[in-house]
């Protein structure tokens, strides 16, 4: 069968096209929109074979068919590279079955939390589309985080050559860990900065220094390149599809699941690029029935699905879910190019006005289409009601993300009706949030110090300490730098040594 080649083009201009390998090097289209395939392609091999696949295997599968411009052995050796034992269990994302609901672990990387399934394996998609490209400037990465993106980035990129980065957290909106986690990375490639501002001050901060054409030149004039490793970049959302297909795959295997039955998806959602990837999953033809979008009080989301509109203007709220707290989800804009039926300029249009007013409304039409997704929040107290719940019921501890989507899920059933199975998408693991989570266990903990409790999740959860966890407690603190979320374009040109 002659291999057909997939185009890449923008959200915001569809006369623009770029083979899969550019667009996973640019990150960001040159108009400022996001890459999107021209077309979903259909998986072309049957359930019933993947069923018997590796992660690594189900991962070749459903790669191969958006990245057309990677030779089957580049794709192989990627795939190797990435998903090997940096992971700390061979099945890369295990299903775990709690009284009738199945939670997806997406925490066995080298970070405990899902942006690993994407990040261990883009560096590798990157220098290998460097490659292909001729690109011999070195090419640095850019990255806001909320906390778990910059950890894994990080993790992902150190010491691989041809690559700098540069990471950029809010300086009070990560966990104590997860700061720690950072300070520490090492590599000779890697920094880390924390801003005085919030994730979406360093998510713009970043955008615009991709935007900015001058600053471009100056890089190039020093070889260096920006390309972006945040949820935007294709070749972090396609590899997350990978989970998807494999979980169904295994629950047909395990017989959870009947031939062709539908299963709802229940995502805690940020930067809409999980449940996104769910949604291309299930157009690839995987039998997902509904995508249940799980929010925190920043539920930006869940009124955009209630309304039509998405409006950005309300207060930003810490949470105890910090990697959903977000106000902007920049994937999004790649459902709503979708919705408006492939209008670029529409979809501009609308990405213009959530800039110049902070809200867009979606046409009645176009609100139709999104019908298969359902949506709901969690509050704090409920997130923290549904760990001691889930807990005291099963002695299974959630994290405070993967809290937020159950007890989404358990209300989403309750009100709908709907008796289908759901998939619950676990996304850290307790570790990494241990003092919600401990303190939701019980309130005694509330006085304790963040690391003894390490100790006693162990105890309450029967579960060993992550080597992620046990590997900070006694690293050396190597980054230091702090910037106003106005200097960050400074603080890049000071790291790179250029004017
Ligand atoms: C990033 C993250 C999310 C949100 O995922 P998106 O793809 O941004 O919607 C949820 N939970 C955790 C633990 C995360 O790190």
């Amino acid at each position: 069968m002659r291999k057909m080649n997939l185009h890449y083009k923008s959200t915001r201009n569809s006369n623009l096209k770029a083979a899969a390998s550019e667009a996973v090097l640019k990150g960001l289209a040159p108009d400022g929109g996001l890459f999107v395939p021209e077309r979903i392609p259909a998986l072309d091999i049957p359930m019933d074979k993947l069923k018997d696949m590796s992660y690594q295997e189900t991962a070749y599968e459903v790669m191969k068919l958006f990245l057309t411009d990677f030779t089957e052995e580049e794709l192989k050796d990627c795939i190797g590279r990435a998903y090997d034992s940096k992971f700390d269990t061979e099945e890369i994302a295990p299903l775990t079955k709690v009284d009738d609901t199945y939670y997806l672990e997406l925490f066995h990387g080298s970070t405990i939390a899902f942006k690993d399934m994407a990040l261990s394996i883009l560096p590798y998609l990157m220098t290998t589309a460097a490659k292909k490209n001729n690109v011999e400037n070195e090419i640095v990465i850019l990255a806001a985080t909320s906390g778990d993106t910059g950890k894994a980035a990080m993790a992902g990129f150190a010491d691989v050559e041809g690559t700098r980065i540069i990471v950029f957290y809010p300086k009070n909106g990560v966990s104590r860990v997860q700061e720690l986690q950072m300070v520490t990375q090492k590599g000779k490639n890697v920094d880390v900065v924390a801003i005085h501002g919030n994730f979406d001050n360093a998510q713009s901060g970043v955008k615009e220094m991709f935007e900015n054409e001058e600053l471009a030149g100056k890089l190039a004039e020093n070889g260096y390149q920006f390309s972006s490793a945040n949820s935007i970049n294709i070749g972090r959302l396609i590899p997350q599809v990978v989970y998807y297909v494999y979980a169904y795959a295994k629950l047909l295997e395990g017989e959870e699941l009947s031939e062709g039955e539908k299963i709802n998806v229940v995502v805690p959602t940020g930067n809409f690029g999980n449940i996104l990837a769910a949604y291309y999953a299930r157009q690839m033809g995987v039998p997902i029935d509904h995508l249940v979008c799980a929010s925190n009080e920043n539920k930006v989301l869940f009124d955009f699905f209630r309304t039509g509109t998405y409006d950005r203007n309300r207060d930003f709220v810490l949470t105890t879910s910090p990697s959903m707290d977000i106000l902007i989800s920049s994937n999004l804009e790649r459902l709503i190019y979708l919705v408006t039926g492939e209008d670029s300029e529409q979809t501009a249009a609308f990405m213009s006005e959530l800039k110049s007013g902070g809200s867009y409304t979606l046409t009645e039409e176009m609100k139709e289409k999104l019908k298969d997704f359902k949506a709901g929040y969690a509050t704090q107290e409920q997130t923290s009601r549904q760990i001691r719940h889930i807990w005291d019921g099963t002695g299974y501890v959630l994290d405070t993300h993967t809290a937020v989507a159950s007890y989404v899920c358990d209300e989403y059933r309750k009100t709908s009706g709907d008796s289908g199975k759901c998939l619950i998408v676990s996304t850290a693991s307790p570790f990494k949030f241990v003092k919600s989570v401990m303190t939701s266990i019980d309130s005694k903990y509330g006085e304790e110090d963040e690391f003894r409790l390490l100790e006693e999740l162990k105890k309450v959860s029967g579960v060993e300490m992550p080597r992620a966890i046990a590997d900070i407690l006694d690293a050396d603190v190597l980054h230091r730098t702090e910037c106003d979320a106005d200097k960050m374009e400074v603080t890049v040109k000071e790291i790179l040594n250029i004017q």
